[in-house]
């Protein structure tokens, strides 16, 4: 992408944090990528969700590794929606493992040259992140053959006892996944727990329920019902795009406030 702004994201450091048995979050700072699966089960039997930004590749590459042995590769990259910032790798990775890419139907054409997301809308918020976004990458990318529709019945290929949920609002084919056992929720950007438009905010990872990321979501009537879908799963542990994870009572707090105060938290004021 060459995109300066995105190489400057990209350059912040990377970590990694062990959230369950089969649960790794890979955290660039700005947005986060999961590692599903039971580490050195030499089973093959693990999912990537989402690919961080452009330059992440080495890093996914070394945690998976780490985590599932030097010559593991996943069944499958999954993404929870078509962004840059979920996307940045999954050229690189998916060529490199040789792997299909599961995204919702509506999200394929994002990921296989047909359509691009509308300009980042600097108008969304005051923070720094929301007048930067213009500058985001926001036209398509190809990854041609690999990209493979979910399964409509809901299960989700490498993930047994998982299930992908249609959020749609932040984009057209966004996903969340869901664990019922556990109640595990990776919720993409469906919402987040950071002010994701606030540089700051996002620098120092400072907690705070959230919408979807303001300046990037197109349908905020259809953001609202999506919210109010995950609520209604009632999650014990969120894992965001954007943010740290919450669990327990916060988590049920947090998610229960957020779908019943959507307008005034989660909306530009202008929509
Ligand atoms: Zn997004
Ligand atoms: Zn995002």
């Amino acid at each position: 992408m060459g995109n300066r702004i995105v190489e400057g994201l990209s350059a912040l450091t990377k970590t990694s944090e062990e959230i369950a048995n089969d649960i790794y979050m890979l955290d660039f700072r700005v947005v986060n990528a999961f590692l599903i699966g039971e580490p050195n089960s030499n089973s093959g039997e693990w999912v990537l969700i989402d690919t961080g930004l452009e330059n992440s590749g080495e890093f996914i590459k070394n945690e998976a590794s780490k985590r599932f042995g030097e010559e593991s590769r996943p069944k499958a990259i999954v993404l929870t929606h078509g962004h840059f910032d979920h996307v940045g790798s999954v050229k690189e990775l998916a060529e490199y493992w040789d792997v299909p890419v599961y995204a919702h139907s509506l999200e394929i054409p994002y990921i296989t040259g047909k359509k691009d997301y509308p300009v980042g809308d600097p108008a969304a918020d005051e923070g720094l992140v929301a007048k930067m976004s213009p500058g985001f990458p926001h036209t398509r990318i190809d990854i041609g053959f690999r990209a493979v529709q979910l399964p409509e019945d809901g299960s989700i290929p490498g993930m047994p006892g998982w299930i992908w949920v249609h959020t749609p609002g932040h984009t057209e084919g966004h996903i969340a996944l869901f664990r019922e056992r556990d109640g595990m929720l990776i919720a993409g950007d469906a919402l987040s727990n950071v002010k994701q438009e606030s540089l700051w905010a996002v620098l120092t990872q400072k907690k705070k329920i959230s919408g979807p990321p303001k300046y990037l979501t197109s349908d905020w009537r259809r953001a609202e019902e999506s919210v109010c879908r995950l609520k209604d799963l009632d999650p014990c542990m969120i894992l965001p795009s954007h943010g740290r994870p919450m669990k327990g009572d916060e988590a049920e707090k947090h998610l229960k406030y957020l779908a019943e105060h959507f307008n005034e938290i989660a909306k530009p004021a202008e929509q």
